[in-house]
């Protein structure tokens, strides 16, 4: 009698379909909300004005603040930009600032970075009325952001937090980790998700050298990273049905791509946001929301 063959080995689990988060439509569904809001305002005659601050020529700044006008024109907002010659001081920088505080026409200031070495941003800021800080980064505002109750935050955290909401993700109880720690991104953010009671964990270039980033990353259920280097995070790293939110920004070569290696992650991950197309489209409507949110605070 002849042996029974072997059965045949199952087939490999199919890999579940990994979902690519677009960040456009997401931020047009806020802009429509925004908008809404915006003429609930203007019927109480509450006109909203942003002004950017710009000192010197740069390129990067002069395509942000051209596609930060156009947003504003179409949400009717008004925008204007105050262009200072690269050649400014501190105090010529704070001065402009000074006369915006005072101006009641004006309803939110954005500090355009990168700003000439003479001056330290951090100093401009400190200088700004804080009903008036429309990018979040006035230590009153991070300091509610670390209570609790902010009426605005720094803009890429809040697009990264809105992105988690739009997918329905509560983080009651979860694994977060957070590779990066810069005061726009990282700890914001650290702290707004801490604030949904995620478990969170913040890594850094320290956690890299230590040789634990991955470690931290293998037991995450969501991962955001924001550190500036291409494709750092490996898929093999992830653990299988991770939420990555990629706010990288990197040019290599004529592409840009994102700070994780998104055609290995994708096959681990459940849900992961592509460079570009993901968190980016998201900040400027931050921006705008950050003014709505300070305009309805200066009146209720
Ligand atoms: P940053 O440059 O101020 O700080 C970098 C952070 O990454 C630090 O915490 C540093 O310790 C950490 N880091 C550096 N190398 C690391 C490594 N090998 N391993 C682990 N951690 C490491 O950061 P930023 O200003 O928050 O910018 C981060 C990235 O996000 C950049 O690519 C930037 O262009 C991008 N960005 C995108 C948006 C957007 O709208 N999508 C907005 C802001 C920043």
């Amino acid at each position: 009698m002849s042996t029974p063959a072997a059965p045949a080995p199952a087939p490999a689990p199919a890999t579940a379909e990994c979902q690519l988060i677009q960040g456009r439509p997401i931020a047009q569904r806020i802009q429509a909300d925004l908008k809404t809001e915006i003429e609930q305002l203007r019927a109480q005659n509450v006109a909203l004005k942003l002004v950017a601050v710009m000192v010197g020529e740069n390129a990067g700044s002069t395509v942000y603040v051209n596609q930060q006008r156009k947003l504003a024109d179409s949400m009717g907002i008004a925008y204007e930009l105050m262009q200072l010659p690269g050649t400014s001081t501190e105090a010529d920088v704070i001065q402009v600032v000074e006369r915006l505080n005072a101006d009641p026409a004006v309803t939110g200031v954005i500090l355009q970075q990168p700003m000439p070495q003479q001056i330290a941003i951090r100093n401009i800021i400190e200088k700004l009325n804080p009903a008036k800080d429309a990018e979040g980064m006035h230590p009153n505002s991070l300091g509610h952001v670390l209570m609790g109750d902010a009426h605005v935050a720094p803009c890429t955290a809040s697009a990264v937090m809105e992105i988690l909401a739009a997918q329905g993700m509560n983080l009651y109880g979860k694994e977060v980790v957070i590779v990066g720690h810069s005061d726009i991104v990282g700890k914001p953010l650290t702290l707004m998700m801490l604030n949904k009671f995620g478990t969170t964990t913040t890594c850094h270039i320290a956690t890299s050298q230590a040789h634990k980033l991955q470690d931290h990353l293998a037991t995450a259920e969501v991962v955001v990273v924001a550190v500036g280097v291409a494709r750092l995070i490996k898929g093999e790293w992830l653990r299988p049905g991770t939420v990555l939110i990629d706010v990288g920004i990197n040019k290599v070569g004529d592409q840009i791509v994102g700070d994780a290696d998104f055609e290995s992650c994708k096959l681990k991950c459940a849900a992961i946001t592509p460079v570009p197309g993901g968190v980016g489209p998201l900040t400027n409507t931050m921006l705008m929301k950050n003014l709505v949110a300070l305009a309805r605070a200066a009146h209720h």
